[in-house]
């Protein structure tokens, strides 16, 4: 399968193993909620490999000494609501300070375009890099549209984690928005008609809260 060079698959082994339970209809809501926030961290770890460090002047118990820490302004998570709130959680447990942001978005079940219903970002965003979040990159057009209205609000550096992408979104994303790397457990190869990845995990904001 040849996935555009934006698009990074997570091999480690902890993300496959979680991506399968996550996968397994047998899996509860409260073992899914886990996973997905345990997905937040580790593919979270891999997106912000590449953060800015500085070096700084403190002291241990023994010595005084130059050691780093991460440089410029803190960065923003952003959940696309409702799914992406899961994700958040793990990628928060990583990065503390960081700010959030949020997009709500849902999917016209007949267009399956995506339509925006809340959006609020700190307002200094331009400075700050920003990791976008939602479990699902499916047909793309949630992830295109959050990623439109950050960079039309000044986001210059930003991130994208999923756990599942199609081969159509990955491609339909990365077209559009080449900038953006993507991080991601798995790309799946077909998306059905009503626009779920196959075989995929099911709607993930229904397995997150159990609402079906
Ligand atoms: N959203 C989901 O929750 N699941 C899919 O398979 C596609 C979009």
């Amino acid at each position: 399968m040849s996935l555009p060079k934006s698009v990074h698959v997570v091999s480690h082994p902890l993300v496959q193993h979680k991506l399968t339970k996550m996968r397994d209809r047998q899996t509860s809501s409260t073992n899914f909620r886990r996973l997905l926030r345990e997905m937040g961290l580790l593919l979270g770890y891999d997106a912000t490999r590449d953060l800015p460090l500085v070096e700084t002047g403190i002291e241990t118990p023994i010595a005084a000494m130059k050691a780093p820490l991460l440089d410029g302004k803190k960065l923003v998570v952003v959940p696309i609501l409702r799914a992406g709130l899961g994700l958040a959680e793990g990628i928060i447990d990583l990065v503390p300070l960081a700010r959030m942001g949020h997009v709500g978005l849902y999917r016209d079940p007949r267009t399956l375009q995506a339509v925006e219903y809340y959006f609020k970002i700190p307002q200094d965003i331009s400075d700050r890099d920003v990791i976008v979040c939602d479990p699902m990159l499916a047909t793309a057009h949630s992830a295109i549209a959050a990623v439109d209205r950050l960079k039309e609000s000044g986001a210059k550096r930003i991130k994208f984690i999923c756990v599942l992408g199609s081969v159509q979104g990955a491609n339909a994303f990365a077209e559009v928005h080449p900038d953006v790397p993507v991080f991601t457990a798995a790309v799946d190869a077909e998306l059905n008609d009503h626009g779920y990845i196959v075989p995929g995990l099911g709607d993930a904001g229904d397995r997150l809260f159990g609402t079906k």
